[in-house]
């Protein structure tokens, strides 16, 4: 039987290693920093996607041999000059606190006209701590006054995509797969990995 080549998430977010595994899990071995408990966490100090993908996949392939894949994304919101961003998973004041990030959007929100927004999703591809490639995903779309679904995670519940009527919390993990602002960063790659095969 033919193995399949291993690619290690540098992410402890078990929701991007869900949907990522759901998505090329059939090509490849999709392990993430989990699997490795000495691992150091990577700070992420940069204030681009970029730069913070960078650190977590460097950091990570200093540690570990082979090829790390690392997923920095995040919300932009037209009427909010950009926010969340790069601190989208802080947003509400708790690292990964998403209920509380969506209060604190649903607040920032009241009132706007404008509902213009899009998911962020930058990816970088890394071996022995240098950064091989970088790629990027965003799906436009808009957020709603009050959250909706049980799927997904993060800001899912309050983001329409652009097409589509439902959030992406309800339209489910195989439409969100589909069009996602990391599904189509995650296509980017799979294209690079296999024009280097
Ligand atoms: P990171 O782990 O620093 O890349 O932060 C990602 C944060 O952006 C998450 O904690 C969520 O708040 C938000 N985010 C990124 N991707 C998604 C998504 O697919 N759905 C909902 N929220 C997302």
């Amino acid at each position: 039987m033919e193995t399949k080549p291993r690619l290690i998430l540098a992410t402890r977010n078990a929701h991007k290693t869900a949907e990522i595994r759901a998505m090329i899990g059939d090509r490849y071995e999709v392990l993430d920093a989990t699997a490795f408990p000495a691992l150091p966490a990577i700070e992420e100090t940069g204030t681009t996607f970029l730069e913070n993908a960078r650190l977590k996949a460097e950091g990570i392939s200093r540690e570990i041999a082979g090829l790390v894949l690392s997923d920095d994304s995040g919300l932009e919101v037209d009427a909010l000059d950009g926010a969340p961003g790069v601190w989208s998973s802080s947003y509400g004041g708790e690292e990964g606190n998403h209920p509380m990030n969506n209060e604190r959007l649903m607040r920032e929100m009241a009132g706007k006209a404008d509902r213009a927004a899009r998911f962020r999703c930058t990816m970088v591809l890394a071996e022995n701590g240098e950064t091989l490639a970088s790629f990027e995903g965003t799906v436009e779309g808009s957020i709603i006054h009050e959250r909706r679904g049980s799927g997904g995670f993060g800001y899912d519940p309050l983001f329409v995509p652009t097409g589509h009527e439902g959030t992406f919390s309800e339209l489910g993990d195989e439409v969100k797969n589909q069009l996602s602002h990391r599904a189509r960063a995650l296509a980017k790659v799979a294209l690079w990995l296999e024009s280097r095969a």
